[in-house]
């Protein structure tokens, strides 16, 4: 049995995984104040307690993988840096606490990663050895896949930036330090800048709404002026963060994921749309689709990850 963590800024979700089957998976509340110590607390009383209620003994444990988001060295099992989400895990010592608590290996790797890893074995990537997958949600998530092995680089970034390529030498500001990244141009947290930037903006647009990209493919489906520019914007700022990924990577498929994906029906012609007519594939058309396992893709890539490292 492995145990399969995906640590995230609202959600933490754990499960249970055995020959690639996800036994039980349940999600925890990030602690509020995004604070390792106490959210790897919590993780400790929900792993305890999946244990309990399907009868796994500690020796049963072949180990735990952890997706982490943010940069990690996944040879030293270490957080190297952090883009204001548990900060305080660059001092936390993985390898020490599942030796301590559980009495078993960890193997940590980026949350990005973990989740291409899934989709790589288990989902839309399967049997295809050069993908470039990007998740757009609170922020914009990158992993590639390179010949069949996962790109890490000599720091451990290499393909994880994919949110951080310029697209706008204009642009603002990003949380990394860089100006016009793809997630400063067109994330989550960026959405309420871009509609309250819009002259067009009153309060009403988005009255007893919530400030996401559902409710702004809605708006803009229904016919909104704004929502549905800002929509554009950011479908126009996504495409070019794919074709960079193309250029960058020359992959066979794109792969997207995260929360924003639920609107894939106009985002996925859009972009290939973009790709078409801008992207240099003088080879042919690359494969672009939707994760196929969102919620399940990162524990299934922990799991993959754990039995492959205690393999060789
Ligand atoms: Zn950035």
């Amino acid at each position: 049995m492995v145990i399969a963590i995906d640590i995230g800024g609202t959600f933490v979700k754990i499960g249970l995984v055995n020959n690639a089957e996800i036994i039980v998976k349940t999600a925890i509340k990030s602690h509020p104040k995004i604070v390792f110590q106490n959210t790897i607390k919590d993780i400790e009383v929900t792993i305890n307690n999946l244990l309990k209620s399907h009868s796994v003994a500690q020796r049963d444990i072949e180990g735990i993988g952890i997706g982490f988001p943010g940069l990690v060295d996944s040879i030293k099992m270490k957080v190297l840096s952090t883009n204001k989400k548990y900060d305080d895990s660059l001092a936390f010592n993985f390898i020490d606490w599942a030796k301590e608590t559980y009495n078993t290996s960890v193997f940590l790797e980026n949350d990005a990663r973990m989740a291409l890893l899934g989709e790589w074995q288990y989902g839309a990537g399967k049997g295809i050895d050069n993908i470039a997958m990007l998740t757009f949600g609170t922020g914009v998530g990158s992993a590639t896949i390179i010949n069949g092995k996962l790109l890490i680089g000599k720091h451990f970034q290499a393909g994880n930036l994919g949110g951080h390529f310029t697209i706008n030498v204009n642009g603002a500001l990003c949380t990394c330090g860089n100006l016009g990244c793809v997630e400063a141009e067109a994330s989550t947290w960026k959405l309420g800048e871009l509609l309250k930037a819009d002259p067009r903006y009153t309060d009403s647009l988005i009255e007893g709404n919530e400030l996401d990209f559902e409710s702004l493919f809605k708006y803009a489906e229904e016919g909104g002026e704004l929502s549905l520019s800002v929509r554009n914007h950011c479908l126009e700022v996504w495409s070019a963060g794919v074709i960079n990924q193309i250029h960058a990577y020359d992959p066979e498929l794109i792969i997207l994921g995260g929360g924003v994906m639920k609107s894939a029906d106009v985002i996925i012609p859009f972009i290939k749309n973009n790709v078409k007519k801008h992207a240099w594939t003088p080879w042919g058309d690359i494969k672009i689709i939707q994760s196929k396992i969102p919620n399940r893709s990162a524990l299934l890539g922990a799991y993959y990850l754990v039995t492959k490292n205690l393999k060789n």
